[in-house]
């Protein structure tokens, strides 16, 4: 081989290397819930309505992190469009309590200082992200709940809406028939940004006949939603009594900088070992402030996409 051959052999690895390695700038990844998603049971129509919503979800939360905006702005409004949707437990489509009422929970927190927001069994509020990211930011506490909630959030000037806002008739039918299978949607989005900051947030109605007071684990810090420099960021979706019970989404986190396991491991780890071994299904978003991400579930699918400042993008419903 000649010195020539040589030297452009070298470059063309370096230069395939540095490729490959090249971290992204900022990285979003979102999902739609986890559950009984099967090709079987999602019609032409509701998967396309789907795909568009999580595709509008990431434009709105890609458009932040390109123009050098934060990881947590990114988190909201990418969580602000699929709370506006019908198609998924949180926001508009919520799912109704045994009383057949909707109460919203939801989460967001910071990873570059660790602050942190959420409100839980939230009734008239049309965005309970923004609410979370309210309290995170404008008041000394970390969870309202309830009426307390509603009556802080019209302080603050947020504009309440009625009770048949959230009426869907999807959801209606599926709390006269109990529907187990129904019960995903919850939506989360986790972010990373220009500056090396990340975000999660998680927002939900909660499950299907809940009774009502239940407080699920989206708005629980550690359990359903996370979020730290030093590790990554969590949301995560599934039956809560369990995320709540294992501390899941700390657990990854933890598992990450104590075990020095990469986000699939540690999300794998969690999801297939913890989870499943306490009988509980779901499935977490995950995102490390070096841009690495995971997308992990024990159910037939999770609604889940993501998008890099690299052009990478995904949209996926089912197991791979
Ligand atoms: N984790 C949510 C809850 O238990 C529900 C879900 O993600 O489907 O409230």
């Amino acid at each position: 081989m000649t010195r020539l051959s040589v030297l452009i052999g070298l470059t063309v690895f370096l230069l395939s290397c540095s490729a490959e390695v090249e971290p992204p700038d900022y990285v979003l990844v979102i999902h739609g819930g986890a559950g009984i998603i099967l090709p079987e049971n999602v019609s032409a129509e509701k998967e396309k309505a789907i795909c568009t919503a999580l595709q509008d979800a990431l434009v709105a939360g890609e458009g932040i992190l390109r123009k050098g905006g934060s990881a947590v702005d990114a988190v909201v409004a990418s969580l602000t469009v699929l709370e506006d949707s019908p198609h998924f437990n949180a926001g508009k489509g919520a799912v109704f309590n045994a009383a057949g009422e909707n109460e919203l929970d939801a989460s967001i927190m910071n990873g570059f200082d660790l602050n942190a927001g959420a409100v839980a069994g939230v009734q008239g509020i049309a965005n309970p992200i923004q609410l979370a990211r309210a309290v995170m930011d404008q008041s000394p506490h970390v969870l309202l709940s309830g009426e307390g909630a509603t009556a802080w959030a019209m302080e603050q000037g947020f504009d309440t809406v009625s009770a048949d806002y959230f009426y869907t008739d999807r959801r209606w039918q599926q709390l006269l028939k109990r529907q187990s299978a129904e019960k995903h949607g919850t939506v989360g989005a986790v972010a990373l940004d220009k500056f090396g900051h990340l975000a999660a947030g998680t927002s939900t109605g909660g499950r299907t006949n809940k009774h009502w007071g239940r407080v699920g684990d989206s708005p629980i810090i550690g359990a359903g939603t996370y979020a730290n420099d030093e590790n990554c960021a969590i949301s995560a979706t599934g039956h809560g009594e369990y995320f709540i019970r294992g501390v899941l989404a700390h657990d990854i986190a933890a598992r990450y900088e104590y075990l020095g396991e990469d986000v699939r491991t540690a999300a794998r780890n969690v999801i297939h070992d913890d989870l499943t071994l306490m009988g509980g299904t779901g499935g977490v978003i995950v995102l490390d402030s070096k841009g690495n991400h995971a997308m992990i579930f024990n159910t037939p699918g999770m609604y889940r996409a993501f998008i890099d400042s690299r052009g990478q993008q995904e949209i996926s419903l089912y197991a791979d």
